[in-house]
């Protein structure tokens, strides 16, 4: 499992991260190559930013061209991050939608996509919809 370290050092915004290693995942048998996740000391109790991030490790074990794809597609980046943030929707057992206006927002000013408000409020809908049927 990726090292988990609370700390401030982290970009303005940010509440948590993922950063692969270097290797690829199956070196994680010789115990190197296993990321590490940085949280925001302030979040050091919120279990959805951490799901949120250990997200991101699966995606990386699932694929080693994970990091490649999440930073050339938009596309791809924009699932990985709904598989993510759907992890804290389910956390945090969000019962109105208006809850998850903050998710939109941060998905459509700091992740590069390039897509409307609108789309990205409707697959948000989408995932929250899913969540909140199973409650
Ligand atoms: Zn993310």
């Amino acid at each position: 499992m990726a090292k988990i370290i609370y700390t401030d050092n982290l970009k303005e915004g940010i509440g948590g991260s993922f950063t692969p290693p270097l290797f690829p995942p199956v070196l994680n048998l010789f115990g190197i190559g296993n990321g590490t996740i940085k949280i925001r000391k302030k979040y050091i109790k919120d279990k959805g930013i951490l799901n949120h991030e250990l997200c991101h490790e699966k995606q990386f074990k699932q694929n080693w061209f994970h990091i490649f794809r999440y930073r050339f597609s938009k596309k791809y980046r924009l699932e990985c991050e709904l598989e993510a943030y759907k992890e804290q929707i389910k956390e945090y057992k969000y019962k109105k939608f208006d809850k998850c206006k903050w998710i939109i927002k941060a998905l459509h000013e700091k992740y590069n996509l390039d897509m409307s408000k609108e789309y990205l409020k409707d697959r948000v809908y989408e995932i929250w919809k899913k969540e909140s049927v199973k409650k």
